[in-house]
């Protein structure tokens, strides 16, 4: 999403309000794959004199991905606040800053790192879906193999007789 600016920057310190919408590529997260509904954008632009362009406002979007629990399907709102100034042909390579040529801006870096900064820790398909698991991934991982032995008892009772035998030969 293009933000035009052009209005913007006749009227530096002039504040303008914008409220867009950026659509967000899938992102890999430790291996689970996070998709997002398309991120609104709205606040307030103003120009500089030395030609940058400072955008505050807010942001949102849903997004969808499995429950770090049970892996059931989970969505989740994610919400922030961002004020960042565009340079005017400041360069696009370098990722500290913020950068613009024309006259608009490319909010597409912005709202990744926005999103990335307001992430939560681990989505959930329900609230209550937080029985017994700990901080680590390791952790959630042994819970969904204790839960898969609860559904399969057999699976949990070959793993016995497996560890007897191991025992009976040592
Ligand atoms: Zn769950």
């Amino acid at each position: 999403m293009k933000l035009d600016v052009l209005h913007v920057l006749r009227s530096p310190g002039t504040q303008y309000p914008f409220s867009v919408e950026q659509t967000m590529a899938p992102l890999d997260i430790s291996g689970q794959e996070v998709s997002f509904d398309p991120v609104k954008l709205e606040g307030t632009m103003m120009a500089g004199s030395d030609g940058s362009v400072t955008v505050d406002g807010s942001l949102s979007t849903v997004a969808h991905t499995s429950c770090a629990n049970c892996l059931a399907p989970a969505s989740g709102t994610i919400a922030g606040e961002f004020r960042e100034t565009f340079l005017f042909e400041g360069d696009p390579e370098d990722d500290e800053i913020f950068a613009y040529t024309g006259s608009a801006l490319d909010l597409e870096k912005l709202t990744l790192t926005y999103v990335l900064l307001n992430m939560p820790s681990r989505f959930l398909c329900r609230e209550d879906c937080v029985f017994a698991y700990e901080d680590e991934d390791e952790d959630v991982m042994m819970l969904c193999q204790d839960d898969l032995n609860v559904q399969r008892p057999f699976a949990a009772l070959q793993q016995l007789l497996a560890e007897k035998s191991d025992n009976a030969e040592n």
